[in-house]
């Protein structure tokens, strides 16, 4: 599904990823971990398309990611971001819908709240939720919009563990769908069993 090809990047003048390959296939799901700061966040970001590549190749679907127009893309991968940004006073369900143009629907939309326990949270302001809360949010609204490549960046760091389990049952579910998952994670190797690969050392 996607392969990234000595792919190099870096933030500002400072190069954070050097030469990375990998494979990461369809109805897997793959681990990135590492210390802070050693480019989880800028490796996942590149694989996103919403960073540009020092040199290499990312190809997604066998087509070169960089030669994709965005309005494609956001039906191909959906990114849950390590902080969510909520900036309007919108109801959990009218951000909901905002995914539509990128392929969401209300049937997806109310399955995503289901899967991800937060009917209670529907109608509360995304401003005023906890940064687990809304982390969830954002994990119900890529799930909406049912692209093939889900990216999450440490969807489990603001999570109890009832979220823990049903996220990682969830992110199971949806590779046995089919779909690539990659994720950002905080936990030892050891922890990441439900993983089909893990990248350290990066
Ligand atoms: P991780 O997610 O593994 O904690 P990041 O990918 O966020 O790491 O950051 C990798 C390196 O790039 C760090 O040294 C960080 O300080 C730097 N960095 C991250 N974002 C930016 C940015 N927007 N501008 C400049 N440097 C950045
Ligand atoms: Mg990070």
């Amino acid at each position: 599904m996607i392969s990234a090809n000595s792919i190099s990047v870096a933030r500002g003048a400072k190069p954070v990823i050097k030469d990375f390959s990998a494979e990461f296939k369809a109805g897997t799901i793959t681990a990135i971990i590492g210390p802070n700061g050693c480019g989880k966040s800028t490796l996942l970001a590149a694989i996103a398309g919403d960073l540009p590549l020092t040199s290499g190749v990312i190809s997604l679907k066998e087509k070169d990611l960089a030669s994709y127009q965005f309005a494609e893309l956001a039906k191909l991968r959906s990114v849950v971001l390590q902080q969510p940004i909520f900036n309007l006073a919108f109801t959990v369900q009218e951000v909901l819908a905002m995914a539509r143009a990128a392929g969401s629907t209300l049937e997806s939309e109310s399955a995503a709240i289901t899967k991800l326990g937060i009917s209670e949270l529907v109608d509360r302001k995304v401003t005023q939720l906890s940064g687990g809360e809304r982390q969830r949010v954002a994990i119900a609204l890529a799930l909406a919009v049912d692209a093939p490549v889900l990216l999450l960046d440490e969807p489990l760091a603001a999570q109890d563990v009832e979220s823990t389990n049903r996220i990682i049952e969830l992110l199971t579910t949806e590779a046995k769908a089919g779909k690539t998952v990659i994720l950002v994670a905080h936990l030892p190797a050891a922890d990441l069993n439900w993983c089909d690969q893990i990248i350290q050392n990066f």
